[in-house]
């Protein structure tokens, strides 16, 4: 078993053709866990006792010769901030550095029925603010491809994770980019699909009209097979789409001949890093290739994205974010003598600069006399970003679009300048205030053999649609297949 280009697919028909035991398979995650994350530190919880226990469990059961469950002993690592039980989940921020939930998030329990096994808890930037991974309160996480870059964020440690074999697949989450923007600085695959498609139960908000769960993967087809898992209506979160589930491998296979896609023009702009527009020229060809008809189209509030985007996060954080008080979750100040001290000191100490600086500009965009000038503003906007949307895919079936303007940046090169980092998230963050899906997939490196990432973006429910033309692809590339290469 060759943990590094393992793939669900791969771990699956291993477990099932006994190649390997569901103990060996973890037992050798846990030890590359050992070997590589203290160069990559993806991990901000490890749990080696509760997987090898599964793990034996798993066995027994083969032995006895029951039906494998659709993911038994397969290892996945999910972002910390899914509540996991009696697991430690941080949110990456010390104002929850203790904190154990006492239940599984939808999306946890989903999985954990289907047989898979939680082998750890990824690092991210602290509440999901950031796209670097460096605003986690413990931790920065080095890019597998150069130890010198960050893997992008914010859900960077599952996006590195998945992309040098510690655990087969990542559970993540997406409120601007979070999934697409690290599966693209790591070279995997990342599914975002449509809001309410997935459920949030559990999961620690960012801003609650945005965020979106989903999966970083090896494969199209790995995160289609998982899709059809974790995907479904949850009597826990009444945003939760009622809709039946298709099949969506049944779809995969079934080509794109005649498939409109549409290529954004507010995407290809002037600006954007030579070498991944050339990965991006190259691309479109290959889709044309495949049958796809390409024609250029106009989503003209794009410019607009980023403050829309911004202010309607920012300001749900300020009401997300004031449940940590010092008295129902996390850390406490222990030197408080009021309840008025309790909270100021509590969340003064626990919050990291990001975390503040969202709630207070969140707080200012909600106050009265303010509300209409931004809140209301970028609710309007959004309202006209969901119309781009709706008109272009009237015309098109897809959008095919870069993920990120330039490939990795350098650690420490955008922390020290917040609004650089927000500049930089001008094609992920458009697709979530329409509550559309994006999938990310690798199509290409850079001389210096850094990861490039294409995204395919649909309107609302296309995940089929969107699975099937990235499988057409990755069965004719195979960008997604290189792994970069990591020694002890
Ligand atoms: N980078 C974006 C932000 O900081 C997106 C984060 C996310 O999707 N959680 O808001």
């Amino acid at each position: 078993m060759e943990l590094s280009d393992l793939t669900l697919k791969k771990a699956r028909a291993g477990l099932e053709n006994k190649d390997f035991s569901a103990k060996e398979l973890v037992s050798a995650t846990l030890e590359r866990i050992q070997k590589l994350d203290p160069k990559i530190s993806a991990f901000l919880t490890v749990c080696p006792e509760s997987a090898l226990k599964q793990a034996a469990e798993t066995d027994e059961l083969i032995a006895r010769s029951q039906k494998l469950k659709a993911l038994s002993g397969i290892p996945f690592s999910a972002k910390d901030v899914f509540s996991t039980q009696g697991i430690k989940t941080t949110a990456a921020s010390r104002i929850l550095e203790n904190y154990i939930p006492v239940y599984d998030a939808t999306a946890i329990k989903k999985l954990r029925e289907a047989g898979a096994i939680l082998i750890g808890k990824t690092n991210h930037d602290a509440f999901g603010f950031g796209s670097s991974t460096e605003n986690s309160d413990f931790q920065v996480t080095h890019n597998p491809w150069n130890l010198n870059k960050v893997p992008g964020g914010s859900s960077g440690g599952s996006a590195a994770a998945v992309a040098s074999g510690m655990g087969v697949f990542s559970l993540a989450e997406d409120t601007g980019g979070s999934i697409r923007q690290p599966a693209c600085f790591c070279g995997v695959t990342g599914l975002k699909v449509t809001y309410g498609l997935v459920s949030r139960y559990g999961v620690i908000a960012y801003g609650s009209s945005l965020d979106t769960i989903g999966v970083i993967t090896p494969s199209v087809e790995d995160a289609a097979f998982l899709l059809g898992i974790i995907a479904g209506p949850d009597p826990l979160d009444a945003t939760t789409m009622p809709n039946p589930i298709p099949d969506y491998l049944e779809s995969l296979n079934q080509g794109i001949k005649g498939l409109r896609i549409g290529l954004p023009k507010e995407y290809f702009i002037e600006g954007i890093d030579p070498e991944v527009k050339q990965s991006l020229d190259e691309a479109v060809k290959k889709f044309e290739k495949l049958g796809a008809k390409t024609e250029s189209v106009s989503l003209p509030h794009t410019p607009d994205a980023i403050p829309a985007y911004y202010l309607s996060g920012i300001s749900e954080v300020s009401a997300n974010l004031a449940r940590y008080d010092g008295v129902r979750f996390g850390y406490s100040s222990p030197e408080a003598r009021e309840l008025e001290d309790l909270y100021l000191e509590s969340r003064a100490k626990g919050f990291g600069p990001e975390v503040k600086r969202r709630i207070m500009l969140g707080t200012y965009a909600l106050s009265a006399g303010y509300y209409d000038a931004f809140y209301k503003k970028a609710q309007q906007v959004r309202y006209l970003i969901k119309q781009d949307f709706d008109r272009v895919f009237q015309k098109v079936d897809l959008l095919l679009a870069p993920v990120s303007p330039f490939p990795p940046f350098g650690i420490g090169e955008k922390a020290e300048d917040p609004l650089q980092m927000w500049l930089a998230d001008i094609f992920t963050v458009t697709i979530n205030p329409a509550g559309v899906p994006g999938l990310a997939l690798p199509c290409g490196f850079t001389k210096n053999n850094l990861p490039i990432g294409l995204q395919l973006i649909g309107p609302q429910l296309s995940e089929g649609v969107l699975l099937k033309a990235g499988h057409a692809y990755q069965s004719q590339t195979d960008w997604h297949k290189r792994r970069p290469s990591l020694s002890a």
